[in-house]
């Protein structure tokens, strides 16, 4: 395993991390505990959970593993920064996330999901969440308080600019890097640490192999090593976190960084124009925006939409087909059609998809043409 320094923090991280939010459901706790153990034996350091994911169980499993696991490691959990917690709401969450974990420290804090610069400024107004996790440090309950974000490069550079932050973690990818590379950057010259989430693009990757295949250095490599190694590989990325649920999965994705080397500023721009459309115009399936008064399955149809941006409009209409035949889409379910344009999804999406359009694109020209 290669190893990289967080920023300035002082601490080296594995150049892949585990990403604590794809344990299977059939798994009981101990059986995750052991996907957990394992990444831990192959050198993976920078454990990643929080409270919620995999209905809420990502801190107990992460918990039951750390108590029989013998190599030094970190662990990076986050608080929901969204309409209620103050500085108070979010010291609480911390005792329950240490308890939870069974850890004295958690090593990296993350204000979670921050959409844009406004919701960053109400993180750390005065009494803000922000204060609370500043308060745990001072207790030495946290050793670096970090950022979640989904905004665009030039807002994440602004962020890190202003200093409140150690590290940032951000959803970067062979399919979306040029929207974020700014923020990447920013963060390397300001020494704060750089931990990529969604290093697949949310299944765009894997699923559109063929597409990908021109990052494969070499044809023993799987498209989804190459992907990982194209985060790993950047000078300025400290941590690529991988969502893994089996030891398959831990063993498959340790292989993508044996004999890493670093990516290139000529390597990047070559990707770059070979990247045929704008990718960040995909939807990642993320679900941040699964809230509509409609109950229209939002990532579902957007996912769809991005056959069109891939491969046109004929692959929708196929892949509609294939939909209906298999029952993906049930009888009764809310339609694109029953959009009321309230713009809720669009103010979540961590994409900035224009979702109300692509739904009235779907309803007019595949659902109803
Ligand atoms: S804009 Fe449409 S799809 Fe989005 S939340 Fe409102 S009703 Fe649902
Ligand atoms: S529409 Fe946006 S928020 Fe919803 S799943 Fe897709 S990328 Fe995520």
């Amino acid at each position: 395993m290669i190893y990289k320094e967080y920023g300035r923090t002082g601490k080296k991280v594995s150049a892949i991390g585990f990403g604590g939010m794809r344990f299977p459901s059939h798994y009981s706790i101990e059986e995750s505990a052991q996907v957990v153990r394992r990444a831990s034996q192959l050198g993976i350091n920078y454990f990643d959970t929080a409270p919620f994911y995999c209905d809420d169980k990502s801190e107990d499993i992460m918990g039951e593993a750390f108590k029989d696991m013998p190599n030094p490691f970190y662990v990076s959990t986050k608080s929901g920064i969204g309409n209620e917690p103050d500085a108070n709401a979010v010291r609480k969450r911390i005792d329950k996330s240490l308890k939870r974990l069974g850890v004295k420290k958690i090593n990296f804090y993350h204000m979670w999901c921050i959409m844009n610069l406004d919701h960053y400024k109400k993180v750390i107004a005065p009494g803000g969440p922000y204060w609370g996790a500043m308060k745990a440090k001072e207790e030495g309950l946290i050793d670096h308080i970090v950022v979640s974000t989904h905004a665009n490069g030039n807002e994440i550079a602004q962020m890190i600019k202003e200093g409140y932050f150690e590290g940032v973690t951000l959803g970067y990818n062979i399919a979306n890097f040029p929207y974020r590379q700014e923020g990447i950057e920013a963060a390397y010259e300001e020494g704060v640490g750089v931990v990529t989430m969604n290093p697949l693009g949310g299944g765009i990757i894997p699923q559109n192999q063929e597409y990908f295949n021109f990052i494969k250095e070499n044809e023993n490599e799987s498209v989804i090593q190459a992907a990982l190694r194209f985060n790993a590989s950047h000078e300025a990325i400290s941590v690529t976190l991988a969502g893994m649920g089996t030891i398959q999965e831990v063993e498959h994705n340790v292989k993508a960084v044996e004999n890493l080397k670093i990516l290139t500023s000529e390597k990047i721009n070559q990707i770059k124009s070979e990247l045929k459309k704008d990718m960040n115009q995909l939807c990642t399936t993320c679900q941040y925006c699964k809230k509509c008064p409609k109950d229209i399955d939002i990532p579902k149809y957007m996912n769809l939409y991005n056959m069109n941006v891939l491969k046109g409009k004929e692959k929708v209409i196929d892949r509609y087909q294939e939909m209906i035949k298999y029952k993906d889409i049930k009888q009764g379910e809310p339609l694109p059609a029953d959009c009321i344009a309230c713009g809720k999804c669009e103010k979540l999406c961590t994409q900035h998809l224009n979702i109300i359009d692509r739904l009235k694109w779907l309803d007019e020209n595949i659902i109803n043409m």
